[in-house]
């Protein structure tokens, strides 16, 4: 609790700090960023991400290996891959319905003539999923690719539970690492008042205030939609299916989507993400060791948010109009988009390219909305990972409600 308030009186502080160098001393904010900011922010983010390869790795392993029966193993994988594609689908109507409420492109004054944004390759999806299988796990962790890393460690783990007594020594090790690197969250966790203040104010600062003014509108648009996703979406699954108070869930995880606003990067929240859910929200261990990490990944209902309404924006000021047979393709690849959008900041606008080539839109643009992409990336990516754990406590509740209902019957 303490720690939550100090979070947020960062992160106030952080916004005030940022608005301050802004309006009183824009020439001042490049060295303050340089020198205090930018290089507090990293090392923060360094210090979590360093844990998320081998707490990712070993909690799957956990995970798979406490799930001895495959049936149950394959429930909650479809329940979970089900809550993502459906809720990114529910998504994106919101986001393309707040964008034709607002249209935000429609005022005119964008300046086309040179915008310019030299589109990056987004990889194929077909590729990202047929290299689920590493070739070299090691490269795989290495490189940090999560999909592999998953794929590997629930393969060792199901291997750790057929195997039993005869690798009981290498789970009693995997536990003792997994020990470790949740106790490593914790101490980490103390500096995040110092990084949430850095991040921030170096995001407030160096945003342009007038480039602010002129996209007012598209972010509203996308501000709007996020939030009804989260309180309409998320908050329904919580209080009717897993039957629990939304405020609470809000109140609980709050440090975690503090942290996924200040760094960007659902991949890098993770750790904490993870603990708050299995010590705060009380959802299983095996659970959350799937869902979260699986859901950095593949579920980002934010990112899809900001490709809708960003697709309509760009659509609106190049004068281009989108039939249904368009509305239901940016649906469809932007779902896709964001299976294959990495969990670090930014990579939403790489495939933004991808959904703007599906319906024939000009992919310069994305540098209409690149300006103001930092501060939406940041809020983006607390909805992101909120879905991730709106999902593992829905999959945790009907879990447990299965074998409580299961012992029940076993009882009588
Ligand atoms: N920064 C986002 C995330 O990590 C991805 C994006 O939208 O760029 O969740």
């Amino acid at each position: 609790m303490k720690l939550t308030r100090n979070i947020i009186i960062a992160l106030i502080l952080g916004l005030f700090t940022g608005i301050g160098f802004n309006l009183f001393a824009p020439e001042l904010f490049q060295y303050a960023d340089n020198y205090a900011f930018t290089p507090l922010g990293t090392l923060f983010i360094n210090s979590i991400t360093m844990l998320v390869v081998p707490l990712v790795l070993f909690s799957i392993i956990l995970g798979t290996a406490s799930v001895s029966d495959p049936k149950k193993l394959g429930r909650i994988g479809g329940k979970t891959v089900g809550f993502y594609l459906i809720t990114t689908a529910l998504a994106l109507g919101i986001g393309l319905s707040m964008a034709f409420l607002i249209q935000p492109g429609a005022g005119g004054g964008f300046e086309t003539e040179t915008a310019d944004y030299e589109a990056e390759e987004a990889p194929p999806i077909m590729d990202t999923l047929l290299n689920i299988i590493p070739e070299n796990p090691v490269q795989a962790m290495a490189d940090g690719e999560m999909l592999q890393i998953i794929a590997f460690a629930v393969l060792i783990g199901f291997a750790l539970a057929r195997l039993g007594d005869k690798t009981a020594g290498v789970l009693k090790l995997i536990e003792q690492g997994n020990e470790i690197m949740m106790f490593l969250v914790k101490i980490v966790m103390y500096l995040a008042p110092v990084g949430a203040f850095a991040l921030i104010a170096s995001a407030i600062g160096e945003l342009g205030m007038s480039a602010l003014q002129a996209m007012l509108l598209y972010m509203a648009a996308v501000i709007l939609a996020l939030l009804l996703h989260a309180v309409i979406t998320y908050g329904s699954v919580i209080a009717f299916i897993a039957k629990r108070s939304p405020i609470e869930f809000v109140r609980k995880f709050f440090p975690a989507m503090i942290v996924a606003f200040s760094t960007s990067s659902s991949s890098a929240v993770l750790p904490v993400s993870m603990r708050v859910a299995q010590d705060d929200l009380r959802v299983s261990k095996p659970v959350s060791s799937f869902v979260q990490p699986l859901g950095s990944t593949i579920n980002m209902d934010g990112t899809a948010i900001m490709q809708a309404v960003a697709t309509v924006f760009i659509a609106q000021v190049y004068a281009q109009s989108l039939s249904f047979g368009d509305l239901l393709t940016v649906i469809l690849t932007a779902t896709l988009a964001s299976i294959g959008t990495a969990g670090v900041p930014g990579v939403g606008m790489i495939m933004l390219a991808m959904v703007l080539t599906s319906v024939g839109l000009p992919v310069e643009g994305i540098a209409l909305v690149l300006g103001v992409d930092r501060i939406l990336d940041m809020l983006r990516t607390a909805v992101n990972i909120t879905g991730d754990a709106t999902c593992a406590v829905m999959v945790s509740e009907s879990e447990e409600k299965r074998e409580d209902d299961g012992e029940g019957a076993k009882a009588s």
